[in-house]
């Protein structure tokens, strides 16, 4: 058949992220890349063209399903009920605490322009999200552990670039081990967030910065870093392009309980990540094939991993599915 049509907007991480993907799945074709920056600034690994975001709507026939890969504190907000309106997306919003009014921001959007929006799918949120459903359905008496890592996370690491007299920075996600083994024991511990990970931060100092003062000031930064035990080293420019480049991440979703008269049952879902952009773009591309058939069914709104079923996301037809994996 026709293939699907695909658009990005945005072009960092996830954005090169998702051209990669795309070639890795047949039934699907990247019609155009839409950046604020001027296009003549902005080059495609595989030669897309690349057209102003401002000039999306002369699109909206040319593009089934758009994939946002905006950043989540100040892109999408904006532009996931903005593209809603005009076109399906797909997008990967992970600020938990806020999913709630950006779900209704994109709902009425989608809805009035007829269009279907999956909202925050990628690994957390998404496929972390739907494991903790499934374990929570299946195991209504128990607990669900969620640990990430080891992994660099971006916000941390922006954090700590924020600090006065640091040129350059990552910061490292670690599980304890101790409590992941506890938790994969069935023993249903309860586990303060110290007990649960460590952080661990490479820094570069401006020239004259004081180290101990920079130290002090990540120790004690309250919800980032106060309530954890945390290293902080001192490397070198070169030290942080050679050895911190990477983007890796990963993490566990653990649910443990009990059935019957006392039987331990223990469901882990766990990912190690060489590229933490490149996999959520992946996943970003499988669910934009069923908002495209979401979509053919004449659905309108927001959804999330929870409402689209699995089959949607395959490219096999239902009876391969059932002859192939079930
Ligand atoms: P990023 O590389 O910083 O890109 C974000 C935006 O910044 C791009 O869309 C792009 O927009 C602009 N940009 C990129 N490179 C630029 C440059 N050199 N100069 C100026 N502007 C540039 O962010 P990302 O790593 O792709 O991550 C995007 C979001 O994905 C994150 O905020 C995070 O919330 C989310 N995420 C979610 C998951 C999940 O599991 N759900 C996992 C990972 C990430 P323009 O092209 O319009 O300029």
């Amino acid at each position: 058949g026709e293939k699907i049509r695909i658009g990005i907007v945005g072009y960092g991480n996830l954005g090169r992220g998702v051209e990669h993907a795309i070639t890795q799945n047949a039934d699907m074709t990247l019609v155009s890349v839409f950046s604020r920056r001027d296009p003549a600034s902005v080059q495609t690994l595989n030669g897309v063209p690349v057209h102003p975001l401002a000039n999306i709507s002369e699109f909206k026939n040319d593009i089934d399903v758009l994939i946002l890969c905006g950043g989540s504190k100040n892109d999408l907000p904006e532009q996931g009920p903005a593209m809603a309106a005009l076109f399906n997306t797909v997008d990967s919003y992970d600020t938990h605490a806020k999913i709630p009014e950006y779900f209704d921001a994109v709902n009425q959007a989608a809805e009035s322009g007829g269009n279907v929006a999956l909202i925050s799918v990628g690994w957390d949120p998404g496929l972390f999200s739907l494991n903790r459903l499934f374990g929570e359905a299946v195991l209504p008496q128990g607990a669900t552990y969620t640990f990430w890592g080891k992994g660099l996370s971006q916000g941390h690491s922006d954090a700590v670039r924020r600090i006065a007299g640091v040129k350059g920075a990552v910061q490292y996600t670690i599980p304890v081990n101790d409590a992941v083994d506890q938790v994969r024991s069935g023993s249903l511990p309860t586990l303060s967030t110290r007990q649960k990970h460590t952080r661990e931060c490479f820094v570069v100092l401006e020239a004259g910065a004081d180290a101990a003062q920079v130290e002090q000031a990540i120790l004690t930064m309250p919800d980032y870093f106060a309530d954890y035990d945390t290293s902080v080293s001192f490397i070198t420019e070169a030290e942080l392009k050679r050895d911190h480049a990477a983007m890796p991440h990963g993490g566990f979703v653990i649910r443990s309980g009990k059935t019957g008269q006392g039987s331990t049952q223990v469901i882990e879902y766990s990912l190690k990540l060489e590229s933490n952009p490149e996999f959520t773009s992946s996943v970003l591309v499988a669910y934009a094939r069923a908002v495209f058939r979401l979509s053919g069914q004449g659905q309108t709104g927001a959804r999330t991993v929870f409402d689209v079923a699995p089959g949607l996301l395959s490219p096999k037809m239902p009876a391969e599915l059932r002859k192939e994996l079930l």
